[in-house]
Formats: C-alpha cells, sequence, structure tokens
C-alpha cells in the first residue's frame, strides 16, 4: 500500500470515528444544574441542555410546563420554574422529552428531525430512515384546552397584575384571579374564559404552612 492511500483510509477512518463520536456525545445531557430561590426553581444550565438535544428551547420549556402543569420561563440561557422542582423530576422530564421528541423510535439515534406533513407531526430519523407520528405531541394539544368554563383547578397564583388581581398560569392558559396573593396557591372556579385567559373565582385557599 502506498503512503497516499493509507493517507485515504486514515482520513476516511477519522470521518467515521468523529461521526460515531458526534452521535455518542449528542446523547450525554447534562445534568439539570438546579438552585432553588424561595418557590422557585432556576435550571442554570438549560441553554447547554437544550443545544445537546439540538431543539427549540421555547418547545422544551413547553413541554415542561404542560408536564409540571406549572409556569416556566426562559431568562437568558437559564429556565425558571414557578414550583420547587428537583433535579431529578427534570432529569425524568427531558429523558421524556427524548424519547418522544428526539430519540427514533426505531434505532434510537438522536439524530433525527421534526417535519410537519398536513396537520402530523413526524420524527424522522436521518440515521435509519424511519418516519413516526410523534406520540406525545396530541396529547400537550389535548392538555393545553383542558381549562374549561364551570370547572374546578389548583393553581398557584405566579404574579399579582396590575390592577391587584391574583395570576396564574395553567395549561398554557393565563388564569386571573380577583382577590388572590402572590405565591398563594387556591382552588378556583373558572367563570369566563377567551382565547387564552380566564376569569377565575376563589373557591377554597389552602392552609399555609
Ligand atoms: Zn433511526
Amino acid at each position: 500500500m502506498s503512503i497516499d492511500s493509507y493517507e485515504a483510509l486514515l482520513k476516511r477512518s477519522e470521518n467515521v470515528l468523529s461521526k460515531s463520536n458526534l452521535n455518542q456525545q449528542r446523547l450525554q445531557i447534562p445534568e439539570p444544574d438546579v438552585i432553588q430561590e424561595g418557590k422557585l426553581t432556576i435550571v442554570r444550565n438549560f441553554a447547554d441542555i437544550t443545544d445537546m438535544i439540538n431543539r427549540d428551547p421555547r418547545h422544551i420549556a413547553k413541554f415542561l410546563m404542560t408536564e409540571f402543569g406549572i409556569g416556566v420561563t426562559i431568562d437568558g440561557r437559564r429556565l425558571i420554574i414557578n414550583r420547587k422542582i428537583s433535579p431529578d423530576q427534570i432529569s425524568k422530564k427531558i429523558q421524556k422529552y427524548m424519547d418522544s421528541f428526539v430519540k427514533c423510535y426505531e434505532c434510537g439515534s438522536p439524530d433525527t428531525e421534526i417535519q410537519k406533513v398536513g396537520r402530523t407531526y413526524l420524527l424522522v430519523c436521518k440515521a435509519c430512515g424511519a418516519q413516526h407520528p410523534i406520540r406525545v405531541a396530541t396529547e400537550m394539544q389535548k392538555e393545553e384546552n383542558t381549562v374549561e368554563e364551570g370547572k374546578i383547578y389548583t393553581v398557584e397564583i405566579s404574579k399579582i397584575g396590575s390592577s391587584g388581581e391574583g395570576r396564574a398560569f395553567l395549561r398554557g392558559v393565563n388564569i386571573v384571579v380577583p382577590g388572590a396573593k402572590r405565591r398563594e396557591t387556591v382552588k378556583v372556579l373558572i367563570k369566563k374564559m377567551r382565547n387564552n385567559t380566564a376569569i377565575a373565582e376563589i373557591v377554597e385557599r389552602e392552609q399555609q404552612s
């Protein structure tokens, strides 16, 4: 074998090696770096995690919001969750996200992308070519619309609005609760609902600990 063909062979193997390393690296999601501030949970390395997963951080944030049933906010590279959540719970949800939206259902490769075909979202694998409708997406859609007039929900007041009314966020809906205090957990009856905003009335206050 000539020096040239050794070189060519070496180059080819390097390419193959670096590709498989890349795949493995992309599966190693960093552990969430979590701190608690009062009743808030802050994931300090949220952007590192979403970069690694290679999906829109807003989509992952929305997924977590639906899963935890509580408001979340992207703050630069951090994610703020309006409740105490353990790093372990966050890891499990991210794993669940990976299983639904990232890892190929057939070969497990994270080298996939989401494509919209008609009204269906498909998880398309670049490694093996498999295409499957995404399993969790429809559930998320359904759950988002489950705040209904005349029903009772437990919410945590995350802030106070400009007119002194309590504000909560549940399943993608802004809930306005007159008379509620910040950080209070209350059971509310949905009186009126329009688009993404609902007016609610307190039916029960949780005992303050
Ligand atoms: Zn695959």
